[in-house]
């Protein structure tokens, strides 16, 4: 267990499955007390929530849609209000709607950019205020290597998590002068429900290209934003950090 994170309140996004499934269990692991919101899958959610408890730690999991920044703002305030102020924050809730440009339809790109981009706005939003007053917090989001170097077939996701890169950056210059820092991971392909549903032959395709020669799994994912929520990352800030087995360098 870190130290420093023993009675310490991280909020995590997406937190049912996947990456922010493992993530959420991390920090549980960590010490962090978590409060944690999904999109769909309360069974799911409520064991991450239950595994954090057998752990020793307060939990407050909630269904709410990171696009919709009413039910972020209560998400926050709730979570607050029963586990303490919260100081750390990762946004892991992410979906796509993959399509060629020339047949996406509006409804595609709105989804995926109100879930990946806005629910990142309403999430900061909604409690960077209170980290800036209490000079002290540590935000990851979660963007894709599709955010970096883009991807055929996901403008609006690669859109959404380039807008991401950005935003943290100007979060992380925002925001460092009142002890709050800031920074992405930019996972690559990691064993999860999204990529799940990818033709094999694509999925050796990309296996290919990766000098690891493996997709990634979500726990490798989480011991890098463990790291960057720590006090052993204090100096680390508005930076990106794939974690991608090096497909792309
Ligand atoms: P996943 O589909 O397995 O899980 C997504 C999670 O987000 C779920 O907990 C779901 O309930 C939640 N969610 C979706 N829409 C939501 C909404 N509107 N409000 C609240 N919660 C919502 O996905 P994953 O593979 O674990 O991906 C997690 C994050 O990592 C996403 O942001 C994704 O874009 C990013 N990512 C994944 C990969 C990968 O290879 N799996 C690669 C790069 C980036």
């Amino acid at each position: 267990m870190h130290s420093s994170a023993r009675n310490r309140v991280a909020l995590v996004t997406g937190g049912s499955r996947g990456i922010g499934r493992a993530i959420a269990l991390r920090l549980a692991h960590d010490g962090f007390d978590l409060g944690m919101c999904y999109a769909a899958d309360t069974a799911a959610a409520e064991e991450v929530g239950k595994r954090a408890v057998e752990l020793g730690r307060r939990v407050h999991v909630r269904k709410a849609d990171v696009s919709d920044a009413a039910a972020v703002r209560t998400l926050v305030e709730e979570t607050a209000a029963e586990l303490g102020p919260i100081c750390a924050v990762v946004t892991a809730a992410g979906i796509t709607r993959d399509k060629p440009l020339a047949l996406m339809p509006d409804e595609h790109w709105n989804a995926v950019l109100r879930v990946n981009l806005d629910g990142v706005y309403n999430v900061c939003r909604a409690v960077v205020s209170d980290m800036m007053e209490r000079r002290s917090g540590a935000i990851v989001n979660v963007s894709s290597i599709a955010g970096v170097h883009g991807n055929a077939m996901q403008t609006n996701y690669a859109a959404s998590k380039a807008g991401i890169i950005g935003f943290t950056k100007s979060l992380a210059k925002e925001t460092g002068r009142y002890g709050v820092r800031a920074n992405v991971v930019a996972p690559g392909f990691i064993e999860t429900d999204m990529t799940a549903v990818l033709p094999e032959k694509i999925v050796s395709r990309v296996r290919q290209q990766i000098p690891l020669s493996r997709l990634g799994r979500p726990d490798e994912v989480a011991n890098l934003v463990s790291f960057l929520l720590s006090e052993q990352a204090s100096y680390v800030t508005g930076a990106v950090f794939h974690a991608d087995g090096g497909m792309v360098l």
